[in-house]
Formats: structure tokens, C-alpha cells, sequence
């Protein structure tokens, strides 16, 4: 009978989230200028956009050539001097983040877990593990799942000159296109180690830098429980969290996950993703 309650109160849960995500979307991002995402159609704008917003029909001056789809220009955004640590618009909401994958191995148990309980997160992939499961990366998107660039290789961009930074980055956002159906929008260094280049090069490619909050220390496998303890203790209205599911073995983060997020539900979480931009 217990067992009956918590199902109902979980399903009260998803619901709400549900419905929440549906009228807050907007406020969701971002921890600092978050206009990218909060705009109206009324809202002053600034660039290419705005002439644009005041003109409709200029489109009808531009020759109908079709030289390439637009979905291919990436909206360029402003450039920032730090990443996105947490996300802003209140609430009990949190971002669930899981990095260095797709592993065929511990990325699928993941998805399993995130399936059971609805809730959806956000995948830093690297290029080189994208092209090796491509199949991960459309179940990611078929389950509503934000997939993000961690770099092709998972370099150190601090020791790389700009031009390879490019190149880490372009690839990874190209491969991503090829299997998820949409470029990245969000960016994430590697070890957290960013530079000028890479808030440059990110704006540049549409994508905007997030780091996190909380991070559960499962790269080095201290053991299920204190991942969970890290994840619970740390649970708080616009926490990121950041998790791996790839990158050594796993097995501890698969198994904190079914402890962990069913707790955060039942603490009256709603895990969320940042809303797309247009
Ligand atoms: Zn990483």
C-alpha cells in the first residue's frame, strides 16, 4: 500500500513537471543574460535579427539561389567570460548532465533509468564516441534527451592554440547534426578548463558554455553511495549536476542513478532540460 502512494505521489510529480515545463520554459536559462532565451517577438533586438523582426518581408529581396539551409548559420550569441554554473527562473527545478559518452556499455542503463521516471537531461558527447554509437545519440533524441559538444577527443583546450579548438569543437558539432538531427546548443571544456578561445569559437557556433554545480565525483569510482550521498546532499533549486557515463568504469554510476533520482522525484524535484532556442 506504501508502495501505491509513492507511485501516485511520483506520478503527481511528473505531471506537475509536466505541466511546468510547458508554461516555464522560457525562464528556464540562463544564469547570466539570459535574453537568448526569455525574448518576445515585441522585445528590442539587436543585428541581423533585428532588421529582420522590423522587416518581414526582406527575405523576398534575398536572391532565391538556395546556396545553403539556414539551419546551417548558427545564431551567434554574445560572448562570455564564464560558464552557465546553474540555471536560473525558480522553482524546484534541477539539470541533470552526464558526460565523455556515448558508451554502449553504460549510456543505454542510463537512458533505461531516465525512461522509468520520464525525466529528461542533458548528454556532453564526444565526437569520437558519436560516430562509434550513433544509434545512442537518435535514442537520445527520440526520448527528448539535449545532447551538447564535449570536444572530438576531450583535450585540454588550455594547451591547444585556436585553430585545433575549432576543429575539436566543428566536428563534434557536425557529427552530433549527422546522428541527433540538430546542431548543439550548449558547449561544455573539458575538465572544466576554459579559455577565451572557447567562449569565442562557442558563441561563434551557437552553442552557449555550461559548467555545473554539483559534481558527483563518479570519475573517480569512490563507491555508489557516496555518489548518491554527493547528488542528495547536494540536491537545490537550479543545481547542474554532472555524472559520466563514459570515459572508465561505470558501474557505480548506473547504480547511483536508480538510488538517487527517484529520491530527488520524491523531494519534489523537477528535472529539467534549457529550453531550445529557435
Ligand atoms: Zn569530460
Amino acid at each position: 500500500m506504501q508502495k501505491d502512494q509513492l507511485f501516485t505521489r511520483r506520478r503527481m510529480l511528473l505531471a506537475g513537471a509536466a505541466a511546468l515545463g510547458a508554461a516555464g520554459t522560457a525562464g528556464i536559462v540562463v544564469a547570466a543574460g539570459g535574453e537568448e532565451t526569455g525574448r518576445t517577438a515585441a522585445a528590442p533586438v539587436a543585428g541581423p535579427q533585428a532588421r529582420q523582426a522590423l522587416k518581414p518581408s526582406a527575405f523576398r529581396l534575398q536572391p532565391l539561389t538556395g546556396d545553403a539551409p539556414p539551419r546551417a548559420v548558427p545564431r551567434r550569441l554574445k560572448v562570455r567570460d564564464e560558464p552557465v554554473l546553474r540555471i536560473s527562473g525558480g522553482g524546484r527545478r534541477m539539470v541533470l548532465t552526464f558526460d565523455d559518452g556515448p558508451n554502449p556499455e553504460y549510456t543505454p542503463h542510463i537512458l533505461d533509468t531516465l525512461a522509468k521516471y520520464r525525466v529528461r537531461a542533458m548528454f556532453f558527447v564526444c565526437g569520437e564516441c558519436v560516430v562509434e554509437n550513433r544509434e545512442l545519440l537518435a535514442r537520445m533524441a527520440d526520448e527528448g534527451h539535449v545532447v551538447g559538444n564535449h570536444t572530438w577527443t576531450h583535450p585540454l583546450l588550455t594547451e591547444l592554440d585556436r585553430h585545433e579548438i575549432r576543429s575539436e569543437m566543428e566536428s563534434t558539432s557536425d557529427a552530433i547534426e549527422d546522428a541527433y538531427g540538430q546542431r548543439p546548443q550548449w558547449f561544455r571544456a573539458p575538465y572544466g578548463a576554459w579559455n577565451r578561445a572557447a567562449f569565442q569559437l562557442g558563441a561563434q557556433m551557437g552553442m552557449e558554455p555550461m559548467a555545473w554545480t554539483v559534481d558527483t565525483t563518479d570519475w573517480m569510482e569512490p563507491g555508489t553511495d557516496t555518489i548518491v550521498d554527493r547528488v542528495e546532499s547536494g540536491a537545490a533549486p537550479g543545481v547542474v549536476v554532472l555524472s559520466h557515463d563514459a570515459g572508465g568504469d561505470r558501474t557505480q554510476t548506473v547504480r547511483a542513478i536508480r538510488e538517487w533520482l527517484p529520491y530527488l522525484i520524491d523531494s519534489g524535484y523537477h528535472l529539467t532540460v534549457p529550453a531550445r532556442r529557435a
